[in-house]
């Protein structure tokens, strides 16, 4: 069969800097520091490894780690991906900003059904609002002038949602505890699938039953996609998140008949095994577990 998943349009943005900030409100946001230049890139090639670095930083949440080493590991992975373009992800739709009201899906962060744009638009620009005026479905966004690496990455985004352009603005930040809980839950999901068919003979029934009611929880929206004329008519996929992109590409490497994610024996990181039978992620940890056994 023909690669379903071949086209694809997921090009992301991200500063070679990342600052945690704390607002008004108390809570901790990521943005990018005043003068990191940004670059764009397309995560679909990296998928093993994005895949992996964010079930790791998951499994930092899910082993309780003090909340410095968990900023740091999401610092460096904002550094080397981007943040996750949450603002996008949880509306019902990407272009939310042309509708009356941000409509949102089922989500963990925020109860409403429904949300004042200019106010939803407050919770991913904690510091300083964008240029941005609403009227009924009308709306006029001014990206200011005098950052050029703004301006330039506005028009490099043009032809999509407005809002996934606006999530790569220097002022759009994302909050530390929602951060925390996304890669909690692909880590959370990761071990219960891997356990599950990793220690089956030496689990009990219940613990199998709550690793089921685990992956039961884990939800995601499929990309939409549009056609397009080249060599012949090609659907091409759209994440119009890097959170709906590592959710998707988690789905996929995690319902591989051959997946070959594993945590490794001695470190319990996840990693790629390139053979069937590895059981460490790297030749450290192997020898390191190896003296142990
Ligand atoms: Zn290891």
């Amino acid at each position: 069969m023909m690669n379903l998943f071949e086209h694809t349009s997921a090009h992301w943005a991200r500063y070679a800097d990342y600052q945690w900030r704390k607002a008004a409100d108390g809570q901790s946001y990521l943005l990018s520091t005043d003068l990191a230049e940004a670059t764009v890139y397309d995560p679909i090639p990296l998928a093993d490894q994005l895949v992996t670095d964010a079930v790791n930083i998951g499994l930092l949440v899910f082993h309780k780690q003090p909340d410095s080493e968990i900023q740091a590991a999401i610092r460096s992975f904002a550094c080397t991906y981007g943040l996750l373009g949450l603002m996008t992800a949880l509306p019902t739709t990407p272009r939310f900003v042309e509708y009356e009201k941000a409509y949102l899906l089922k989500n963990p962060f925020i109860r409403q059904e429904s949300m004042d744009t200019l106010g939803y638009l407050k919770l991913f620009f904690p510091f300083c609002m964008p240029d941005f005026k609403k009227r009924g479905t009308e709306s006029l966004w001014n990206v200011s002038g005098e950052d050029k690496m703004q301006a330039a990455l506005a028009m490099t985004f043009r032809n999509e949602p407005r809002a996934k352009a606006m999530s790569f603005m220097r002022d759009y930040g994302e909050r530390y505890d929602w951060l925390k809980e996304v890669f909690l839950d692909w880590a959370f999901t990761f071990v219960s699938a891997y356990l599950y068919y990793n220690d089956r003979d030496t689990l009990d029934q219940d613990t199998l039953a709550l690793y089921r009611q685990g992956l039961a929880c884990f939800e995601g929206n499929a990309p939409s996609y549009h056609l397009e004329l080249r060599d012949h008519t090609v659907m091409v996929w759209d994440f119009h998140s890097l959170m709906l992109a590592i959710k998707f590409l988690f789905s996929v490497r995690l319902t591989d008949p051959d997946n070959p994610m594993k945590l490794c024996a001695h470190c319990g990181k996840a990693f790629i095994a390139r053979r069937s039978d590895s059981r460490f992620c790297s030749v450290e940890c192997r020898s390191k577990g190896r003296k142990r056994e």
